[in-house]
């Protein structure tokens, strides 16, 4: 599957300078959307997670559909405001601008087996922080799976001790 082939470069947006990468043709797109969710299903099926957890809001897109074909939990975390019970919060620096986020306190729990899905890793600030949400809450990170990696900001650089899975990289 050439992913790249249904990836649209947006260039300055939502701000000028960021090329942004656009997924909604690989996921309007029946046989591209069904192999990049396989693809992370089994990526995560390897890694016997139990829990899948999407970041707002492209991650719910993504993770979603991969919970579901393992037999797993969704997990929404989210911006602030939007859950209705106690959360933990963390704060963050995005590739443009800043971003807090928020999970139910009680999502996960010790002996959880968490994989993290993203649409894509920028500066891999959004990853760290939900990482820190799930680590607080006692439960293991066990992966993190990107349809893009940005290579030149490097996200990878804070997520070393976690094994990660991406379709494609710019
Ligand atoms: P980061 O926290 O820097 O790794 O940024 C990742 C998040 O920001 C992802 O959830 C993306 O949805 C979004 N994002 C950052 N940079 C871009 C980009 N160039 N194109 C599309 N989305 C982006």
């Amino acid at each position: 599957m050439k992913y790249q082939d249904y990836i649209k470069n947006v260039p300055n947006f939502p701000i000028e300078g960021i090329q942004f990468k656009d997924i909604t043709p690989l996921i309007g797109d029946e046989n591209a959307f069904k192999h990049a969710i396989d693809e992370l299903t089994e990526f995560s099926k390897t890694l016997k997670a139990n829990k899948v957890i999407g970041p707002d809001a492209r991650g719910f897109i993504i993770g979603a559909p991969v919970a579901y074909a393992l037999n797993a939990g969704f997990i929404p975390v989210r911006k602030p405001g939007k859950l209705p019970r106690e959360v933990i919060t963390y704060d963050y620096e995005l590739e443009y601008g800043k971003n807090t986020l928020c999970m139910h306190k009680d999502a996960v729990k010790k002996g959880d087996r968490v994989v993290i899905i993203d649409d894509l890793l920028a500066t891999g600030g959004t990853m760290e922080a939900t990482i820190k949400l799930v680590e607080t809450a006692g439960a293991e990170v066990v992966g993190l799976g990107f349809m893009i990696e940005l290579i030149d900001l490097n996200g990878r650089e804070k997520l070393k001790n976690y094994p990660i899975k991406v379709l494609m990289q710019y």
